[in-house]
């Protein structure tokens, strides 16, 4: 894994974990841990939803979502807990924008499929 240097006249590749950049010395550290945020984030959201914290996994699942709105695979633990909660209409939300990014996704047509059910 690496790190791109933020400055847009450098875009040095550096190691994940250099302090700073190589080539022009711009602080890289706290850019590291911000690009493994979202992940941190998903974890601590998959033990949420393990341990029956629907609540607290929703809200996490939501914060991965808001910093990367193509991610699928939030966007879908995210409708999946909307729905375990029965807010159904933040599920049918989050299902549909899965299947406008990833056409015939199976967990977010068989979601709407369960929405359809009830
Ligand atoms: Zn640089």
């Amino acid at each position: 894994m690496t790190v791109r240097c933020p400055l847009t006249d450098c875009h040095t590749k550096n190691a994940a974990d250099a302090d700073t950049c190589v080539r022009c010395g711009t602080p890289l550290r706290h850019l590291a841990r911000l690009s493994a945020y979202p992940d941190h984030l998903f974890n601590r959201g998959l033990a949420a939803a393990t341990a029956g914290d629907l609540g607290t996994a929703r809200d996490l699942f939501a914060a991965v979502v808001h910093w990367c709105p193509l991610d699928v695979v939030a966007r879908n633990a995210l409708a999946l807990a909307s729905f375990q909660l029965d807010d159904h209409a933040a599920a049918r939300v989050n299902w549909e924008a899965v299947l406008d990014r990833s056409p015939g996704d199976p967990l977010a047509t068989e979601g709407l499929a369960r929405l359809a059910d009830h």
